[in-house]
């Protein structure tokens, strides 16, 4: 059994050929968190999760969907909304059975919206990641983190509101969710897992170093090498980041076993070992029943 802890199988590029792909994901005995990025999508994660029993979903607002702005990424593209974060709404949802994360959510510099000024777009990001982690402690689940190019800034967010001061006083339970689609180095790594975080890692971890500048994939690959075995858990964030294997298609929740596969090798292990131990972890920090 593997688990895909982050995938986004209820968005449109699955439309044609949903019921093929849940197929093959099936077949290959895989338990996956279906997570939102705005509110539709969130929605269509719990509708999926009430129909198969080994779906469950994650509700939240993804920082680029604050702003209206076009976005292109590996397979697809499209116009994100500017929608507000309506507590309200996340928080019924939050409250279904099968809702297991709260998230995604966090901050994202690499997409940033034309003709307004940065510091405002992530002091934006900012207040709604703060509302997704009340939310979070409200309902008692754990947070979906997306970070890119703003470790230095999320960070810090998260120190402060471990000592719980800028968010009204709420508590922060002692695994407080996972930094989805790890990519940075390994003091930032520490930096997270001091905190109780756990490191969710995608098929970027198979990717070939770019003969440019292969740095950030050698130290991708000491953070493989290092983090604790019980603080490791894998992913696919389908329908991007298909692993090197099948690069250039659309990526799918089954191909979580290429990122099992690379793990085992980084650490000496079994495929079968890394598929037991991250599925373990999975289901200590979600509640996959
Ligand atoms: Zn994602």
């Amino acid at each position: 059994m593997l688990i895909d802890t982050h995938c986004h199988i209820q968005f449109k590029a699955y439309n044609e050929d949903r019921d093929e792909v849940l197929k093959r994901c099936t077949e290959k005995n895989i338990i996956l968190n279906a997570v939102g990025t705005q509110l539709s999508t969130s929605k269509l994660a719990v509708e999926l999760a009430e129909k198969y029993d080994w779906i469950y979903a994650s509700v939240g607002l993804h920082p680029i969907q604050e702003y209206v702005m076009q976005v292109e990424e590996e397979a697809t593209s499209f116009l994100s909304r500017g929608e507000q974060f309506d507590y309200v709404a996340y928080k019924k949802l939050a409250e279904h059975p099968k809702v297991i994360g709260i998230g995604e959510t966090g901050l994202d510099r690499f997409h940033m919206p034309d003709g307004v000024a940065q510091e405002l777009v992530m002091e934006k990001q900012k207040q709604v990641f703060l509302q997704h982690a009340k939310l979070a402690a409200e309902v008692g689940k754990p947070l979906v983190v997306h970070v890119r190019d703003a470790h230095r800034e999320m960070i810090n967010i998260i120190s402060n509101f471990k000592s719980a001061r800028p968010t009204g006083g709420f508590q922060i339970s002692n695994s407080p969710g996972v930094i989805h689609c790890f990519t940075g180095n390994w003091e930032q790594a520490g930096q997270y897992l001091d905190m109780g975080f756990y490191l969710g890692f995608t098929g970027v971890v198979t990717f070939s170093p770019k003969k440019t500048d292969p740095k950030p994939q050698e130290d991708l690959l000491e953070v493989l090498k290092k983090v604790p075995l019980n603080r490791i858990l894998v992913e696919t964030d389908a329908p991007y980041l298909a692993p090197q294997k099948y690069r250039g298609q659309r990526c799918e929740p089954w191909m979580v076993g290429e990122v099992v596969t690379k793990l085992a090798e980084a650490r000496g292990m079994s495929s079968d070992e890394v598929a037991q131990i991250t599925a373990q972890n999975a289901k200590k920090l979600f509640d996959f029943a």
